[in-house]
């Protein structure tokens, strides 16, 4: 990325203030706030624009921060009455709808006149908000899209909007390449994300995506460039914009309490103390995690062949079902089952946990990564099998359950098909864990997983990639803040 030097006599003595709009899905929410903690403690004043039902996930984090010194704050804005949406569900692990998505655009106005109120020095904002783009400009502020994925994720998106491999493929599992990136990276249709789909409305969506580009002065991801070799400079290159990689953000929490109540609030504290007392009694490396993130929702037949697949394998397992789950005895006897929401963050970061069985979302990619964990990745939706490739396929640091195709979020109870088996899980599982059953290689991905955790933690330390990329954000900050003056 090509940096210009601030003219001498810049005021740096002011510290920029920063607003911070994030979409209200877990995935998304909660790296975002990380995100501004993170600028908070290079001593920015953070204010995150969200409703009240969301900053209750956050309190303790935010209000510890605060309390230590940090200028960070919620602004609470409404959710708009006209919407229909009671307070506790605002966010999109609990609502699942297309009406949710339209409600959080009724928060445009919102905003912005919470931005008249609070005249920030820039937006960092989700990419799902791209109307946040026209607010900063009306406001004269820069806007940051906050991508909620990785470079790789994006650059394959973006081949695939713009050069459509997938319409040429002759069938839904004949593999195709996506053209122009680093790696030689085969996709099927049955994998690429919805809106990529031959049949979807193409031109309008081609042109939204680019628009929102166009009217953002850089992109922010959580990531580093070892993550992702070449990815954010060839996505520099493909839209002209800056990419900041400022991850793995999970790596900001310092205190023990943030990270076990991170997305769900005082509540998560005793489901924690039961889950790490159990991950206590085990042996080091010996546990895998299992859990699918915040959106998902399997038919009971897929659920049954996950547990009993997990049973078959004899390693003893931390398994995230939803609350409304039922499961059978033998799996509650054979590792232990988490209702609703787990710990992730500690969880990941126990010696007891040696693997990962993942949907791919790449919150959990990159809090994987921070902890060292190798992976197992079973993708269910959108991005996710893009972030599959790149671990299983460019990176090395997990391997492949071998989930053919993906479904459509918010309809996979419906289809009620099985993705994968039971035999397939337990052997996966066995082999991730104890190394046997499926060729070598396992040793491989332990250690590549080892080494980026290591990496991870190198680009968030003073002087690392990630660490710089701060820096040079409120920099341009600034920048734009002496031009337009
Ligand atoms: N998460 C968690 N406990 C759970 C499920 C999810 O703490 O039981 C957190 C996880 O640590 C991550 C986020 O929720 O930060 C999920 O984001 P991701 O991008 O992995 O997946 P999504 O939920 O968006 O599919």
């Amino acid at each position: 990325m090509a940096h210009h030097k601030l003219p001498q006599n810049a005021n740096f003595h002011r510290a920029p203030r920063i607003c911070f709009v994030p979409f209200p899905s877990p995935g998304r929410l909660i790296p975002m706030i990380d995100l501004a903690n993170l600028f908070s403690s290079r001593g920015a004043h953070s204010t995150i624009f969200i409703t009240r039902g969301n900053a209750a996930r956050f309190a303790s984090l935010v209000c510890h921060a605060a309390a230590s010194g940090r200028r960070i704050c919620f602004r609470l804005i409404p959710f708009p009455a006209d919407a229909g949406i009671p307070d506790n569900l605002q966010c999109a692990d609990t609502v699942i709808s297309s009406r949710f998505a339209a409600a959080v655009d009724l928060l445009a106005p919102l905003i912005s006149r919470l931005l008249d109120e609070d005249t920030p020095d820039a937006i960092i904002s989700d990419a799902y908000l791209p109307w946040t783009a026209g607010l900063a400009a009306e406001h004269r502020i820069p806007r940051y899209s906050f991508t909620g994925t990785g470079c790789f994720a994006l650059a394959v998106e973006r081949a695939l909007l713009l050069k459509r491999p997938q319409d040429r493929a002759g069938s839904d599992s004949e593999p195709f390449l996506v053209p122009g990136l680093p790696d030689l990276v085969y996709l099927t249709r049955s994998k690429i994300a919805e809106r990529t789909q031959p049949e979807i409305q193409r031109k309008e969506l081609t042109k939204k995506a680019l628009e929102s580009d166009t009217s953002t002065v850089g992109l922010v991801v959580n990531s580093f460039p070892e993550l992702e070799p070449g990815y954010a400079e060839y996505y520099e290159r493909e839209t002209g914009k800056p990419v900041y990689t400022v991850g793995p953000v999970s790596l900001c929490i310092e205190r023990r309490e943030d990270a076990v109540e991170r997305g769900w609030g005082p509540e998560a504290a005793q489901e924690a103390t039961r889950v790490l007392s159990w991950l206590d009694g085990r042996e080091p490396g010996t546990v895998v995690y299992v859990c699918f993130g915040s959106l998902y929702d399997f038919p009971a037949a897929q659920v049954r062949d996950i547990g009993m697949g997990l049973v078959d394998s004899g390693v003893p397992f931390v398994w995230v079902v939803r609350d409304d789950v039922e499961v059978e005895a033998a799996m509650e006897e054979k590792g232990l089952v988490v209702r609703g929401w787990a710990p992730q963050l500690v969880v990941l970061e126990h010696a007891a946990v040696g693997g990962l069985l993942t949907h791919c979302g790449w919150g959990t990619i990159t809090e994987a990564t921070a902890a060292g964990v190798p992976t197992l990745t079973w993708p269910l939706f959108g991005d996710q099998f893009y972030n599959e490739r790149l671990v299983a396929g460019v990176v090395g640091t997990g391997a492949t359950v071998g989930a053919e195709k993906g479904s459509v979020w918010g309809e996979e109870v419906a289809s009620n098909g099985l993705l994968v088996g039971r035999e397939e899980v337990a052997e996966s599982v066995r082999w991730l864990m104890k190394g046997y059953g499926r060729g070598d290689g396992v040793e491989l991905i332990r250690r590549k997983a080892q080494e980026m955790k290591e990496k991870a933690r190198k680009a968030m330390a003073e002087g690392g990639s990630s660490y710089k990329n701060i820096a040079l954000i409120m920099e341009d900050i600034w920048r734009h803040k002496l031009e337009n003056s």
